[in-house]
């Protein structure tokens, strides 16, 4: 029989699993409670759950807790870079920020990923598989606990592709923000996606409060084309109408990710196109200076360059900001970590 994946369980079907199992309805309510309020590491803690119920648990259901196999601490900036150890061996990671307004935590939505963008560490080996809802979940516990403090945001900008793991991420979605759990405001989530527009049209209908980030990174769809694989499949023309189909059903902006790649994207001609196509009333463009990985040969442009596309843009009154770049010293990219505790670099 398959085992039921407890952690991933939404309140409503945990209730039922909780009745067809022979329980009283209330228990529902005092396991979520363990699981995604208290953070439990395992039935045994949960003090008022029968015996009966936690050998049930024990024997019918994965108990989804993820074991932190490294955590390299910035000494610039305070971030922390972990490293979760998955039940099968398979490893992710994830990111704390430490702002003036908050923490925040990034997670990653797949084990790899098969988007294949040419200047990511996580698209160097491929899609290995999607994370459970109770996996990402896991993620925002594990460090929430390790800190002893609040977790404010949540962005999913880790490894992996959030919409090509579509249903999980939407269960992760429902239950981080849901009031019975860490209660994490729907405003305070960002997801990050390469633009699936399907999916991104999908997403607009489920009228949530987050925030959607569109990793664009060139306004020329044969430029795109050459630094995202997945832009062959969606046009940029395509890709804006989903954005503004987004904000029309949610009332939510979608953010643009360009991450600045030196001699690839980076002239006064890329900035214009740019600021033509994401003009309007509270556009927001989020500049990255790419950051190197030793496996292609990529590099960020000079701070100048970098401040002048940024005055460019603000020329055209688009509102942008520059990624601060935080944890460079520990292995800040996507992937990077993963790969070096997998054997893959040194
Ligand atoms: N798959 C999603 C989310 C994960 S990547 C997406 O594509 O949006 C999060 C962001 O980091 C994306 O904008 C991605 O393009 C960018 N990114 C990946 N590797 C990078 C690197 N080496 N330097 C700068 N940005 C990078």
């Amino acid at each position: 029989m398959k085992k039921t994946d407890l952690k991933s369980l939404p309140y409503e079907e945990l209730e039922h699993w909780i009745v067809s199992a022979g329980e009283k309805k209330y228990r529902a309510k005092q396991l979520y409670e363990w699981m995604h309020r208290k953070l439990a590491e395992s039935p045994g803690d949960m003090t008022n759950i029968p015996g009966s119920l936690k050998d049930r648990i024990r024997e019918d259901c994965t108990y989804t807790v993820l074991k932190q196999a490294a955590c390299q601490i910035s000494a610039q900036d305070g971030t922390r870079k972990y490293l979760f150890l998955l039940e099968d061996g398979n490893m992710v990671e994830s990111v704390l920020m430490r702002y003036k307004h908050g923490n925040s935590v990034c997670i990653s939505s797949q084990v790899g990923c098969r988007m294949g963008c040419v200047f990511c560490a996580s698209a160097l080996d491929g899609l290995v598989r999607n994370l459970t809802p109770a996996e990402m979940l896991e993620q925002v516990y594990r460090i929430r606990a390790d800190i002893g403090e609040r977790v404010s945001n949540v962005v999913v900008m880790g490894t992996g592709e959030p919409l090509d793991n579509y249903e999980n991420l939407l269960v992760f979605l429902r239950m981080l923000t849901d009031e019975n759990g860490l209660n994490i405001s729907q405003r305070s989530v960002t997801v990050s996606t390469c633009g699936i527009v399907p999916k991104m049209r999908a997403l607009a209908e489920e009228k949530l409060q987050i925030t959607l980030a569109l990793s664009l990174h060139a306004a020329d769809q044969e430029k795109r084309e050459r630094l995202m694989p997945v832009a062959k499949a969606y046009g940029i023309r395509e890709l804006t109408d989903a954005c503004r189909y987004y904000f029309e059903k949610t009332g939510r902006r979608v953010t643009f990710e360009y991450s600045l790649v030196a001699g690839v994207n980076d002239t006064k001609e890329d900035a214009r196109a740019l600021a033509k196509l994401t003009r309007g009333p509270g556009c927001h463009v989020n500049l990255i200076p790419v950051n190197p990985i030793k496996e292609r040969n990529y590099r960020h442009p000079d701070r100048k360059v970098v401040a002048d596309f940024k005055n460019l843009l603000e020329k055209y009154e688009i509102h942008v900001s520059i990624r601060r770049e935080m944890g460079r010293d520990i292995d800040g990219a996507c992937g990077q970590l993963r790969r070096k505790y997998s054997g893959y670099t040194e």
